[in-house]
């Protein structure tokens, strides 16, 4: 017998709807550009969608066309999130920081027909736009044209959706329909586009507001500073409004000062971003002697958060931290450690092994580990093996690719993890980073968040360097915070108090930076042509007593 429900589309463009009938007031705050904070209302941000989604469909963009964009957390950047989903086209969000090759390999795989930009990227847009033959019109997020362009086909942003209709009547279509496209960061090959749909997006957006993840309330104010181009600002554009919360976009200025400015200025109570912002946050924090008056629940993800920075920030700050895993093919969120604060079991104090973990799968998402051979794994917290997932807004696919990634309908994430019997998933490693050592694994992750447990280290990063004995022995790279002479002989010794013996690095060296990827991540492939440059993959080397 079938259940006799509505069989209503779960589609973005509800998502506005909903904010502009229920929380049509509610505040949205967004840097733009070097002028004045810039602000409106949910109601105010609607009418402007509704332009943009009429100047859309009579520039010819229709079911299925990509749009792309190349911008910063800003309003006009969010006004794109539903006019182009809202009529049924493809949001392509770009990385800025990638290499211009590989933004036009990307614009190319994708086939965008159209791309919005931020003023300050123009240089950039002009150096691919011959190497990009499919787009056909540009629109600049600006008041005004750019005095001098060699762009054809330039509209700006303002003049454009000036001229149209501010009301719009949203299509209804299958909830199944692409809505929104983005690339994996890859390190080896091309990247791969993840096409999300209005089901998947809706349904993540629903779950990440739950009080068991983000816990997202009409009470809030949010400030994404995950980027809107890194896997939807993991899902924040759609579920802020959905929840009525206030959102603050905090544009290109996401260095520690600008960020506790916007976070004191407008009163922010929630954010989100990567462990590297978050650090930057955490020194300007200290060094001024200053802790948010109104933030007190953060979620951290994108690289494991150093058990010192959930402490710092708890304890300091008095900022509960949340860590959450996700990848780009997972919408992202999979896992997320919100534990009430009654469960003395994901207290740091008391475990801090399980309040470090990457947490609970969210409702929706199971999760699975499975060894080299493919056999499961038990979930003893003990054993470990490439996570497997499976869920309504994992992907199932890439754009382009006939294979498909699943292995018996489940998605293998590259990730290494233990899942412990309350279900709580611990990232060891990626598979590519472990350390093998005499056949035993050593988690980089881990030796790492044991480096930046000690109060002079700022970030490090720990790879293997092959060993004639061991096969591999790990080798640590350390940015050290200001000031601090710290040396590797007294580094050392503090990790013998925290970690196995046998995990103490061969070689310690301290660098004046680390190199992140364009999505604030460490690139340990970098680190490892360093080693490989430096002689430090030969086995004498690796012998070498810690340097400094
Ligand atoms: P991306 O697709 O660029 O978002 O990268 C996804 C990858 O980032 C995952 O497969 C993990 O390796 C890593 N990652 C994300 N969140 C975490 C976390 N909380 N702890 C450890 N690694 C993480």
């Amino acid at each position: 017998m079938q259940g006799m429900m509505m069989d209503r589309p779960l589609l973005i463009s509800a998502i506005l709807q909903h904010a502009v009938r229920s929380y049509g007031e509610v505040e949205v705050v967004s840097r733009d550009g070097d002028r004045p904070l810039f602000r409106y209302t949910y109601g105010a941000m609607a009418r402007r969608v509704n332009r943009l989604a009429n100047a859309l469909r009579d520039a010819g963009v229709s079911a299925g066309t990509r749009v792309a964009t190349l911008a910063w957390n800003d309003y006009r950047h969010l006004e794109a999130y539903y006019a182009v989903p809202g009529i049924g086209a493809v949001l392509h969000t770009c990385n800025p920081r990638l290499h211009p090759a590989q933004l036009a390999w990307m614009l190319n795989d994708a086939e965008d027909s159209v791309l919005l930009f931020d003023p300050a990227f123009l240089p950039l847009v002009e150096a691919i736009a011959p190497h990009c033959p499919h787009l056909r019109k540009y629109v600049v997020l600006d008041t005004a044209l750019p005095e001098r362009t060699t762009l054809a086909n330039l509209l700006s942003y303002e003049q454009w959706i000036g001229e149209y209709n501010e009301t719009f009547a949203w299509p209804e279509f299958d909830e199944r329909q692409a809505s929104g496209l983005c690339y994996t960061s890859g390190t080896t090959g091309n990247p791969k586009g993840v096409l999300y749909s209005h089901r998947s997006a809706v349904l993540h957006s629903l779950v990440l507001s739950n009080a068991q993840a983000l816990g997202l309330s009409s009470a809030d104010t949010v400030l994404p500073v995950v980027p809107m181009f890194h896997v939807n600002a993991w899902g924040l554009p759609y579920a802020a409004p959905l929840n009525g919360c206030r959102l603050v976009l905090p544009g290109a200025r996401l260095d520690g000062a600008s960020l506790f400015d916007l976070i004191e200025s407008e009163k922010v109570t929630f954010s989100a971003g990567v462990p590297t912002v978050w650090l930057s946050l955490a020194q300007h924090m200290e060094k001024h002697g200053v802790s948010p008056t109104t933030m007190r629940r953060t979620v951290l993800g994108g690289s494991a958060v150093p058990e010192t920075m959930i402490r710092t920030f708890a304890e300091a700050f008095d900022v509960e931290v949340r860590q959450a895993w996700g990848m780009t093919e997972t919408s992202p969120l999979g896992t997320i450690m919100a534990r009430p604060a009654h469960d003395a079991n994901a207290c740091v104090e008391s475990n801090a092994h399980v309040a470090t973990s990457q947490g609970h799968a969210v409702f929706g998402v199971e999760l699975a580990i499975a060894g080299p051979d493919g056999k499961r794994l038990p979930h003893d917290g003990q054993s470990q093996g490439e996570l497997l997932i499976r869920g309504p807004w994992i992907a199932s696919g890439y754009l382009n690719h006939e294979a498909k990634p699943l292995i018996d309908g489940w998605f293998a994430t590259g990730d290494v993890a233990t899942i412990d019997a309350s279900g709580n998933m611990r990232i060891t490693d990626r598979i590519k980073d472990v350390i093998k050592s005499g056949g035993e694994w050593i988690s980089s992750i881990d030796l790492e968040s044991a480096a930046m447990a000690h109060p002079e280290v700022a970030l490090a990063a720990a790879i293997g360097v092959p060993h004639p004995k061991w096969a591999e022995r790990p080798y640590l790279y350390v940015l050290r915070r200001p000031g601090s002479s710290l040396d590797a002989t007294t580094l050392s010794a503090f990790l013998t108090t925290r970690i196995a013996k046998w995990w103490v690095p061969e070689g310690i060296e301290f660098v004046d930076e680390l190199p992140l990827g364009a999505t604030g991540k460490v690139q340990k492939q970098i680190l490892r042509q360093r080693a490989h440059a430096t002689g430090e993959t030969d086995a004498d080397a690796a012998h070498a007593v810690a340097r400094s």
